[in-house]
């Protein structure tokens, strides 16, 4: 069987986020979002054979052709950059973590309207400011904020940030924090910005720590990914 080792695996990082939240002291509920990528569809049928209910892909059209082979009631969250002629494939998805420019915003807003149904998103946002790393300025969520409010086809379920890799704890805590600080400021705008994206294998219990409520793990649970 593939993944034999998850149920383990699984068990040991949910208690390091649940000492990772209690440091913490914020209170919040941390979701897993299972992520998926690069294998198949025997990874989110493993997932949630193992209990999770929240997977994570990073390409709409891998996900899309998982989605069709997988007989699972999981949600899907697609965790990687959106090109906007693919915006008319995202039905099957739960939330968008990766919206990360006003076009795209438009585009995910048209096709909400279009399709009756507003789309569910997490604004990117890039605080560490590497070039390498999409995503909204911290100093332009605000003004953006403001004007999503004119797009009834989405709705701002809070925010995602990526820290830079390898980098010292002090650094990661500030980004995260400075992801956190941008979530409060979309929520004292008035969307209903709760959900916090952030954290990854090398890195979620800091991001917990700081108030991450959906932490995307590949490696810690599925080992290394296939090339
Ligand atoms: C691949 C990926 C992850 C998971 O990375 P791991 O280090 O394997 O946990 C999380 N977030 C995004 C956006 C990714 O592309």
């Amino acid at each position: 069987m593939p993944f034999q080792d998850l149920s383990d695996r699984l068990a040991a990082v949910r208690e390091t986020i649940e000492r990772a939240r209690q440091r913490g002291g914020r209170g919040q509920e941390v979701r897993i979002v299972a992520v998926t990528k690069t294998y198949g569809p025997d990874a989110p049928m493993a997932a949630w054979q193992a209990g999770l209910r929240d997977v994570g892909e990073n390409r709409v059209q891998e996900a899309v052709t998982k989605m069709a082979a997988v007989r699972a009631d999981l949600r899907w969250h697609l965790i990687g950059h959106l090109q906007r002629n693919k915006v008319k494939q995202l039905d099957g998805f739960r939330l968008v973590h990766s919206m990360d420019s006003p076009r795209l915003a438009d585009a995910l807003a048209a096709y909400g309207d279009a399709r009756g149904r507003p789309v569910d998103v997490l604004m990117q946002v890039n605080v560490s400011g590497e070039g390498s790393k999409g995503g909204y300025g911290p100093s332009s969520v605000e003004a953006e904020g403001e004007r999503l409010h004119r797009l009834p086809g989405l709705i701002v379920r809070g925010v995602m940030t990526m820290a830079p890799f390898d980098a010292p704890a002090a650094t990661l805590r500030s980004v995260f924090a400075g992801a956190r600080r941008c979530a409060e400021q979309l929520s004292a705008a008035g969307h209903p910005a709760t959900e916090l994206s952030m954290g990854m294998s090398g890195d979620y219990e800091i991001a917990v720590e700081e108030g991450a409520t959906l932490v995307r793990l590949g490696t810690v649970l599925f080992g290394a990914r296939p090339a």
